[in-house]
């Protein structure tokens, strides 16, 4: 692969698992220095062994703990990669969960507890995020752009998500999240965009994939007919994250097999 993203610095949030570990092994494969962000000590192994498989493959970075949802540690996490590695240049706002349950049954602490992590903490990352490429100016030695947000957003941004609707309002919430900022900060050369998978196989979606007879269901929304891997979703990163992507922003981008041009996906919600 080209070192498109050679002598940049980014962070991939809620990275010890599933897409956040493939989104970090893919930015660092293509030359940047990756900061694994886990979110409990729980996770810390985790995160070890993905930033052991990049520096495996001759890629650079640290694991980072931080729970996104409360702001003095992302503060915190920013003062330290700013004084370890001068800047960043990447944001990759990947963290999220799920409190599955019917709308009548629904806590306030499921709601809350989505809201706050997908949403309250790509607010926290992005605004921590924004200050720095604004206090650091142009970096055009290794972008056209003086910063760059890639929103983990979800198809549920766009189809509705019986039965999880915490979940579906916290990635409606991301969309204008994401072209606002984009509308906000273009004239600073700030990019912003979401990516919104479909069914990728990892750890929050086990329930899809892990039986035979799920996985045959599943197939019956996908018309590519597989499921998604997290270096599906890396392969879309690097080139949000890279200048070929230069003229891009506000910009939602579907990878989900052709699930959200499929008519019938409410037959088998
Ligand atoms: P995952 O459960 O493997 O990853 C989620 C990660 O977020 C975990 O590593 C977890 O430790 C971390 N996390 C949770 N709370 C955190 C917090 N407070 N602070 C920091 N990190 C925290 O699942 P995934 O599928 O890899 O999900 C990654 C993102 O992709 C999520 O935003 C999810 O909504 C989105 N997504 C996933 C799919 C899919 O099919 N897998 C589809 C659409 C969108």
């Amino acid at each position: 692969m080209d070192k498109v993203l050679d002598g940049q610095i980014a962070l991939i949030t809620g990275a010890s698992s599933g897409i956040g570990a493939g989104v970090s092994k893919s930015l660092a494969a293509a030359g940047a220095t990756v900061i694994v962000n886990y979110p409990v000590a729980g996770t810390k192994e985790a995160a070890q062994a993905v930033l052991d498989e990049i520096t495996s493959a001759g890629g650079k970075g640290i694991i980072a703990q931080c729970d996104v949802s409360k702001e003095d540690e992302v503060t915190k996490l920013f003062a330290d990669i700013v004084a370890q590695f001068g800047t960043l240049d990447i944001l990759v706002n990947n963290a999220g969960l799920q409190r599955d349950a019917k709308f009548e049954d629904m806590t306030l602490e499921q709601w809350n507890t989505v809201i706050d992590v997908n949403l309250t903490g790509q607010f926290l990352c992005a605004r921590a995020a924004i200050r720095e490429f604004l206090r650091r100016g142009p970096r055009p030695e290794v972008s056209s752009a003086t910063g760059k947000i890639i929103c983990m957003s979800s198809v549920h941004e766009q189809i509705p998500w019986a039965g999880h609707v915490n979940y579906a309002a916290s990635k409606g919430a991301i969309k204008m999240l994401m072209q606002s900022l984009a509308q906000e900060y273009g004239d600073r050369q700030i990019r912003v965009n979401s990516i919104c998978p479909g069914a990728i196989q990892t750890p929050i979606n086990k329930d899809a994939w892990s039986t035979t007879q799920a996985y045959n269901s599943l197939m019956t929304l996908i018309p590519y007919n597989r499921i998604g891997k997290p270096q599906d979703i890396g392969n879309l990163a690097v080139f949000l994250a890279s200048d070929q992507s230069d003229y891009i922003t506000g910009a939602s981008i579907f990878i989900d097999g052709g699930m959200t041009v499929l008519e019938s996906f409410s037959d088998n919600g």
